[in-house]
């Protein structure tokens, strides 16, 4: 029997990253994966794919619908191949889950592929697809199982045309009319790359609004864009049943007023979170703690009640972001090695990666307001920029929230071009526990759409932005 001093359970952007950092601190390192690839649900069915497709979808629409602008004339008659997008996404994803087996190898990670189960605190057993199951010994566990999508009690998802985020980056025909349940990051995402490609677009949301845990301005803004280029939003809409009729996906939502709307598609996407993946593990047989949502319970060493067995990522609480899984998966080798490091998660950015994109750090108005921090707005809006005229970018703001005695950043809030890009500014700045003002007196490129960035701190610490 092979023994370890860790084993990985999981090879997403936590359990890869995890296991780089164990081996890097010299631990003699295994990790495990239930499926033919490695990179979890980030690089095979989540981050990549999506990204693929929103840039694929990008450079179409931009093709039919913005290079005459630029004086570029475009022949009639341009088609779409989503056989080729498709194949492309595939090719990228492929590059990716390569890259981190190549990975695994330059740090001497043993994989292994099979689903990981518990035999006892110490033991492992790895069922493969095919061949015989085997044992390995590790001193210490490292859980990063990650999530799958969630559903609504009364969603049967069939795969075909009632489908999850993992089947929608993998159809072979545009919808003629999709059907989103869920405002959230994955339905605008998704929605948008549908939207270019040309379906009919309408987003079922229960909230009022849409990505409801950002900024509230940002949801304002990103719907306004999203409407604007064509997609449909139904908010305040408790979906209450979905169903297929022959070719017809039929959803029936109870309106503000408790009125019944009935929406028609040939598809339906279910976008409404996504829960924690422990199945198949066999935590009950070394008594770990779940929580009732699901999540591995985990103190502030991200250790579970088990001594000797860690967990990271999706399925633990916190952001279901890769990111997030990534910083766990290092600091959890860390402190496996004596050392003590730190995570700020009030400073792990949050980004939806539509176009305009979406990009968040640090606390909201909201937030703010309900722990009755006094707090001043400085804002500014990209269409003020040489930048944003230049590229036709001329949607959304940049917004930053400051201490109102002590001008501290609290929060920083963007919808814009490169805003993905654009947000780790305020990141580097918030670690450094930055004033508005401190940002305000640093030069930013001209032209640049970051020049918002310093606009906006200029109108938080002084009320005096210089383009607007
Ligand atoms: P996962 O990536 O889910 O990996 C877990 C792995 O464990 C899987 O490969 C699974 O097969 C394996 N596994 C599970 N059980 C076992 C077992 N018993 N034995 C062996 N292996 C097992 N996040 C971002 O930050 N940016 C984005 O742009 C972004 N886009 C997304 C787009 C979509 C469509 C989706 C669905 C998600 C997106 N996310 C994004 C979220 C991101 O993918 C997750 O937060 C991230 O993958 C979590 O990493 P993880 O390592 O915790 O788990
Ligand atoms: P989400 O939590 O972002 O959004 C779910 C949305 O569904 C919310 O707006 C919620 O109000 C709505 N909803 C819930 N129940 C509903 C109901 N009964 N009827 C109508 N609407 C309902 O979840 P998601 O979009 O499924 O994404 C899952 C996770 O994946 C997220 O936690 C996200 O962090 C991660 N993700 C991240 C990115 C990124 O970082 N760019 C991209 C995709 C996914």
């Amino acid at each position: 029997m092979k023994t370890y001093d860790v084993a990985v359970i999981g090879s997403g952007p936590g359990g890869y990253v995890a296991a780089i950092r164990c081996a890097q601190l010299g631990m003699k390192t295994a990790i495990i994966e239930k499926y033919s690839t490695m990179g979890g649900t980030c690089l095979n069915v989540g981050c990549i794919p999506s990204k693929a497709l929103l840039d694929s979808s990008h450079h179409y629409e931009d093709t039919l619908n913005h290079l005459e602008e630029h004086g570029i004339e475009v022949p009639k008659g341009v088609k779409l191949n989503i056989k080729k997008m498709m194949e492309r996404k595939g090719s990228v994803v492929e590059q990716t889950t390569k890259g981190i087996e190549f990975l695994m190898g330059k740090n001497k990670v043993d994989t292994y592929q099979g689903l990981g189960s518990f035999e006892d605190q110490t033991h492992l057993k790895i069922t493969p697809e095919k061949g015989d199951a085997q044992i390995i010994e590790a001193k210490k566990i490292i859980i990063a199982t990650g999530s799958k999508p969630s559903s609504l009690p009364f969603i049967k998802i069939d795969k075909k045309s009632i489908i999850t985020s993992t089947e929608l980056l993998s159809l072979n025909k545009v919808p003629e009319h999709l059907l989103v349940i869920g405002g959230g990051v994955i339905g605008l995402e998704l929605g948008q790359v549908y939207k270019r490609l040309g379906a009919q677009v309408t987003v079922i949301e229960y909230m009022d609004r849409i990505i409801p845990t950002m900024d509230a301005d940002q949801s304002k803004e990103l719907r306004k864009v999203l409407k604007k280029q064509g997609v449909e939003f139904a908010l305040s809409h408790k979906v209450k049943s979905v169903e297929k009729k022959g070719k017809e996906v039929i959803v029936k939502a109870d309106d503000k007023k408790g009125k019944e709307i009935e929406f028609k598609g040939d598809y339906c996407l279910v976008s409404v979170g996504r829960r924690p993946y422990t199945e198949g593990l066999n935590l009950d047989k070394v008594g770990v703690n779940v929580t009732e949502r699901g999540q591995i319970e985990v103190n502030d060493k991200l250790q579970t009640n088990i001594e000797n067995i860690y967990a990271i990522g999706d399925v633990i609480k916190g952001a279901m972001l890769a990111h997030k899984a990534s910083e766990e998966g290092v600091f959890v080798a860390e402190v496996m090695a004596g050392q003590k490091p730190h995570i700020n998660y009030n400073l792990i950015p949050g980004v939806v990666y539509t176009w305009p994109e979406v990009a968040s750090v640090g606390k909201t108005e909201a937030q703010l307001k309900e722990e009755k921090i006094e707090f001043k707005t400085g804002k500014f809006p990209m269409r003020a920029l040489g930048r944003s005229r230049a590229s036709g970018d001329i949607d959304g703001f940049v917004k930053i929230l400051a201490d109102k005695k002590t001008d501290e950043i609290l929060g920083a809030h963007m919808v814009g071009a490169r805003a993905a890009d654009m947000i780790a500014e305020l990141v580097v700045a918030m670690e450094y526990r930055a004033s508005a003002e401190d940002i305000a007196i640093i030069s930013h490129a001209h032209p640049t759409y970051t020049e918002a960035i310093k606009e906006a701190a200029l109108d938080a610490t002084e009320g005096r932005p210089i383009h607007v």
